[in-house]
């Protein structure tokens, strides 16, 4: 079976004297991982292209209980991600969320739309570290399968507004009578409305006072937390390089 798709590079392993196994981010395929033999020769057609952040179309076939990548070009690669140790840290954060959260040989168009805008606007410091990873993290939530109630007042039913909190743990909304949860406001709560309702290419078009935005991104990131149920080394090191 041989898988022609578009993919970037999430991860790379050296594995052995010349080789490379490489996880994709794939359009059509989802998770993939796949060795990229003598990728590591500087001469290999592949070398380039199977490196961290690279965007690129790729050409896999399956061999007995592997994947091998045997043509892989390059069309995006980030250099600009690897300037910068804080831009670096949060793209590896974001490869590992979607190694973490997309499933293996299922479409998984709109992860990698998000995670390239994301990265890209990364990239050109089009939006803030903060903004770009609760959009991230929130949008990521959504597609798979942890999508909040921001409806309304979980217990009395009411549009909250003023103090609201939001409970990481079921992904409802309360008012300040019913209480309960991480505090956010109603720009906060407009916030996540807008990035859970939204198609892709409008997800980014907003925007949020700074002390806001911290806010937004604190809840973002617990409740991806809460949800998943899991620790991740990179948004550890993300943190603290602050
Ligand atoms: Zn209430």
């Amino acid at each position: 079976m041989r898988m022609n798709t578009d993919a970037l590079v999430l991860r790379v392993t050296d594995t052995g004297e010349s080789d490379r196994l490489v996880t994709l981010l794939t359009s059509e395929y989802g998770v993939l991982r796949a060795f990229a033999n003598r990728a590591k020769k500087i001469n290999s057609r592949m070398h380039g292209a199977t490196q961290s952040f690279c965007y690129g179309d790729f050409s896999v076939y399956k061999s007995r209980d592997s994947y091998i990548i045997d043509d892989a070009v390059a069309k995006e690669v980030f250099f600009g991600l690897r300037e910068d140790i804080e831009k670096l840290a949060l793209s590896q954060y974001f490869c590992a969320l979607a190694a973490e959260l997309v499933p293996e040989m299922e479409p998984a168009r709109d992860y990698l739309r998000v995670i390239l805008n994301s990265m890209h606007l990364l990239e050109k410091q089009r939006r803030s570290n903060n903004f770009l990873k609760a959009v991230t993290e929130l949008k990521f939530m959504v597609f798979s399968g942890f999508m909040p109630d921001l409806t309304c007042c979980s217990e009395c039913g009411k549009e909250p507004s003023g103090e609201i909190y939001f409970n990481i743990y079921d992904g409802c909304i309360h008012c300040k009578g019913c209480g309960g949860g991480e505090r956010i406001n109603s720009t906060v709560l407009t916030a996540m409305r807008h990035v859970c309702a939204n198609p892709i290419e409008k997800i980014y078009s907003f925007s949020l006072p700074i002390e806001d935005e911290k806010r937004f991104a604190g809840v973002c990131e617990k409740f991806l937390l809460a949800q998943t149920g899991k620790r991740f080394k990179t948004l550890e090191f993300y943190k603290s390089l602050f």
